[in-house]
């Protein structure tokens, strides 16, 4: 039986293909290119090139494979850009979620590994935010999320179809072989943006805002490494196919680190001390999200092993550097 994977040419849904090969497992990506790279697939897995939310492109897939789960990582994931178009959120992330639901429960595909995200919780009021912390997403981008876990406990209530949501806190480094990291041009995520910046890719960054309510005045996030998430996948897809209850689980390490010291890492671990320019607050961001991890570690038996900053900063340094010549190479 082989594995669905939605947006297999991306960053964590290619660190998915990797390790499902790595674990001796047949894979099928299903990625429209929108953001990934088909380089990032590499046989043998097999690659489609089409859109989640189309039934007949899925439906000829579930004809050609043999399908017995689908990890559904496809989506957009940019919050400004979800607020500027909402539409495209709900129907990217929300509409064609739901028909790719469809199309599992009419093919008797059972077992489904949602990438959900801290996003739900919006501004939460206590830190570390366990599974129980009130659900208020305050942008379209968590809630077109929301909706998909809905759905998905929704579902699992009228048929026979169990799920595993996981809700990613922030997700960095890369693949610590080497052979996969985050590859979008534009990306906007704090670790990539420094590390670019000690590459000079940049003419230095901007920290969003000095006067929250933490020890250095910066937002204060979970920083969780691409390979121990994926490693919770992998432990949910045992899970699902042992017979094992649907589940939403938060994904982060408990902990958490300010702007200030990510920045300080980057220049310490490139010996570049580029420039910083400290800007207003950017609209939407919490202070502080540290997830509450404690579910995922007595439920799944999930034990992290990057769980270190400097380990993250590194891989996403490297990367970063070898990308130009990488993708020079397609
Ligand atoms: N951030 C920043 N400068 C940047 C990018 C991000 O100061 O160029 C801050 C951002 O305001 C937030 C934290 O870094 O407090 C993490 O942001 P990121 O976009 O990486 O992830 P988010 O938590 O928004 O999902």
């Amino acid at each position: 039986m082989a594995i669905l994977v939605t947006g297999g040419a991306g960053y964590i849904g290619g660190h998915m293909v990797l390790a499902l090969l790595d674990a001796g497992e047949e894979v099928v990506v299903l990625d429209d290119l929108s953001t990934g790279f088909a380089w990032a697939v590499q046989p043998p897995a097999v690659f489609v090139r089409g859109d989640m939310g189309d039934q007949k492109a899925l439906a000829d897939i579930f004809a050609t494979y043999r399908i017995d789960a689908i990890a559904h990582f496809a989506a957009k994931i940019v919050v400004p850009e979800s607020v500027a178009d909402p539409l495209l959120y709900y129907l990217n992330n929300t509409a064609k979620a739901r028909n790719l639901i469809e199309a599992a429960i009419d093919a008797d595909i059972r077992q489904f590994i949602f990438s959900s995200t801290a996003a739900v919780y919006g501004e939460p009021g206590v830190n570390p935010v366990t599974e129980e912390t009130p659900l208020q997403p305050i942008n379209p981008y968590g809630r077109s999320k929301l909706m998909v876990e809905w759905m998905l406990e929704d579902v699992a209530k009228a048929r026979d179809f169990s799920y595993v949501a996981l809700r990613y806190f922030n997700v960095a480094g890369a693949d610590p072989a080497g052979r996969l990291g985050q590859s979008t041009p534009n990306a906007t995520h704090l670790i990539k943006v420094a590390v670019q910046a000690a590459l000079g890719l940049r003419p230095g960054m901007d920290v969003f805002g000095t006067d929250y309510p933490t020890p250095d005045g910066t937002c204060i996030r979970d920083y969780i490494q691409v390979s121990d998430l994926i490693a919770a996948h992998l432990l949910a897809l045992a899970h699902l196919r042992s017979g094992g209850e649907s589940l939403v689980l938060n994904c982060g390490y408990g902990h958490g680190h300010s702007v200030r010291e990510v920045i300080d890492v980057v220049k310490q671990i490139s010996g570049i001390d580029f420039e910083v320019r400290l800007g207003r607050r950017r609209a939407g961001d919490p202070a502080m999200l540290v997830a509450g991890a404690e579910r995922i570690r007595s439920l799944l038996g999930w034990t992290p092993r990057h769980d270190d900053l400097k380990e993250i900063v590194r891989q996403a340094y490297v990367w970063e550097r070898d990308l130009a010549a990488r993708i020079g190479r397609t």
